[in-house]
């Protein structure tokens, strides 16, 4: 099966995400993920994202899609994946469906992860993420057993650079503006299943492997 998380900066794709890991052992592609591993090898492409990134402006349509045209021609994706972050507008998206059909494959199903913008600057500027295994906390909703360290491998814990407050209102501007209309995208073509986000992550995970479920019965009746 191959999936899209769609879902404004916060509401938890990544969390998501290490379940559908779990359950389905699907490929987890994220461009943010993919980003900021340019960033911290100091490749020329990362140095060029940071720009946009730092600004919480989306980093330009050309780069990214065909970053994610050669990762999703490796042979580890050939039984399904799941794209985080990926398309974040309608180009984007178009893009998607017309390198996916070169290879005979399509996407059979969108999870669109919505959640009140008060609660996702919340989220956003507590959150704090391991330096060594990426693993996520909150300082309030979930802190780490290890204080400022993380409790499953004693890696920093860190503010990602586009977690305070400005950058985050900016992100979710170009949420709205931008990434928004994928969803328009693709409620006609009858793939899109709304989860509430808001919930506690074992209870959106729940809504996530129902629309799963209902998406399998249909393709094979
Ligand atoms: P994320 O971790 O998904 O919130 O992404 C972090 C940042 O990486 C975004 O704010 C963008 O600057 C950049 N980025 C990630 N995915 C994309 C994309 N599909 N298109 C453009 N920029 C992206």
């Amino acid at each position: 099966m191959n999936l899209v998380l769609v879902g404004p900066p916060g509401a938890g794709k990544g969390t998501q995400a290490e379940k559908l890991i779990t359950e389905f052992g699907l490929t987890h592609v994220a461009t943010g993920d993919m980003f900021r591993a340019a960033v911290s090898n100091g490749t020329p492409m990362g140095l060029e994202a940071k720009k946009y990134m730092d600004a919480g402006k989306l980093v330009p349509d050309d780069v990214v899609v065909g970053m994610v045209e050669e990762r999703l021609a490796q042979d580890d994706v050939r039984d399904g994946f799941m794209l985080d972050g990926f398309p974040r507008n309608t180009h984007q998206a178009e893009a998607l469906d017309a390198f996916l059909e070169k290879s005979g494959r399509s996407i059979d199903l969108v999870l669109n992860i919505a959640v009140d913008p008060e609660l996702l600057v919340k989220r956003l500027t507590g959150r704090r993420v391991c330096r060594e295994c990426g693993g996520n906390y909150h300082v309030l909703f979930s802190p780490s057993e290890a204080g400022d360290k993380c409790a499953g491998c004693g890696g920093e814990l860190y503010l990602r650079d586009d977690d305070n407050e400005h950058t985050v209102r900016n992100r979710l501007d170009v949420y709205r503006n931008q990434t928004e209309p994928v969803i328009g995208y693709y409620r006609p073509l009858g793939k899109l299943a709304d989860i509430n986000g808001a919930l506690k992550p074992d209870e959106v995970f729940e809504q996530i492997f129902k629309a799963i479920g209902a998406t399998e019965e249909s393709e094979s009746a």
